[in-house]
């Protein structure tokens, strides 16, 4: 495995570059958008292709890196469902797997930080946002943090994790770079509390000061989502991709992971292409490029909330496919549109 700790001075960002091998593909935790220059090199250095990022919750005191990302090296964005940011390519729950080659992260929804706080585990580490610090936790005074939930995020999941397991956190203020879950036990002061009561009078007595570019920083990370305009201009609305679908006229290619697709399934997809096996599908003799031109239908994509998809449609006119589009809004918007109107021809 290739793992790298990086750092951002101004906000004392740990960011999280991963990989499964030199060569292979990559993916980041909490990147910051002053630093994506510099992530950018060291993807190339590696020569690793990014295809996710990820945010452990929305940062208040940097903005993320991860619509820079997106738009660098094509990315898939990822948060948990309970964000505020306005779109991400895809979004987790506990107990869901985040994939790429050669490594695996099981998320863990630990709110009390924020209500969008998870955590991030592989068998012998864990990324807990801001949730767990080394000998520290994250303040719980805004973004409906909640220090009962906190509580119960870091005793009842992170701690009862190995006690080997090595802790690495969203930001350090000392210059610590890593602990473990049973140091933390044993050493962090704010957990040395009998009940929860103590804690959350603990938690609600720090009179800290808001971070500097909270007022920045919060607005901005909630507007990461692909610009809408480039979407929306090579895109259909729901009802009229429905439309060519019934009409026989498109391969409607469903963009989606397995793991996603068996939550929620599109009955009138045939095609599944998971994203990053987009540029094969594409390529002379891929799925994508055989069927299109086998059948003579368009390509029309759709994936969760219609970034993937917005970004298929961009590599497949590139290839060639000058008629590709892409449903706005995903199957987000595909389904609602189900529940609220009739679909063709009923
Ligand atoms: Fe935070």
């Amino acid at each position: 495995m290739l793992f790298r700790q990086l750092f951002d001075v101004s906000s004392s960002t740990y960011s999280y570059l991963i990989a499964g091998r030199r060569g292979g593909e990559a993916l980041i935790i909490d990147p910051v958008l002053e630093k994506v220059d510099r992530y950018v090199a060291l993807l190339n250095d590696l020569d690793l292709r990014l295809v996710k990022a990820i945010d452990t919750h929305l940062h208040a005191d940097h903005v993320t890196g991860l619509g820079a990302l997106r738009d660098r090296t094509r990315c898939v964005t990822v948060m948990g469902e309970m964000t505020t940011a306005d779109v991400v390519s895809m979004r987790v729950a506990e107990g869901d797997v985040i994939e790429i080659d050669g490594v695996r992260l099981d998320v863990l929804y630990t709110p009390g930080h924020t209500d969008d706080s998870y955590s991030f585990v592989m068998p012998d580490r864990v990324f807990s946002g801001d949730t767990l610090l080394i000998r520290g936790t994250g303040r719980t005074d805004f973004q409906n943090g909640d220090p009962r939930a906190q509580y119960d995020s870091i005793f009842g999941k992170l701690l009862k994790l190995p006690e080997a397991t090595l802790l690495y956190p969203a930001h350090d203020y000392k210059g610590d770079t890593v602990s473990t879950i049973g140091e933390e036990r044993a050493r962090n002061p704010r957990l040395q509390v009998r009940s929860v009561d103590e804690y959350a009078d603990l938690m609600n007595n720090l009179k800290l000061p808001n971070p500097k570019l909270m007022d920045v920083a919060v607005p901005a990370n909630r507007h990461i989502g692909l610009a809408q305009d480039r979407a929306d201009r090579i895109g259909l609305a729901p009802s009229a991709a429905r439309a060519i679908v019934a009409a026989g006229g498109a391969l409607l290619v469903d963009l989606r992971e397995p793991a996603e697709r068996a939550r929620r399934a599109i009955p009138e997809s045939l095609v599944h292409t998971p994203y990053r096996e987009l540029a094969d599908a594409l390529a002379e003799g891929g799925l994508l490029t055989t069927l299109a031109r086998a059948t003579g239908k368009r390509l029309l994509f759709i994936c969760a909330y219609g970034e993937r998809s917005a970004m298929a449609v961009e590599a497949a006119r590139a290839a060639g496919f000058q008629d590709a589009v892409h449903v706005i809004g995903g199957l987000n918007a595909w389904a609602l549109q189900t529940t609220f109107s009739p679909s063709p021809g009923s």
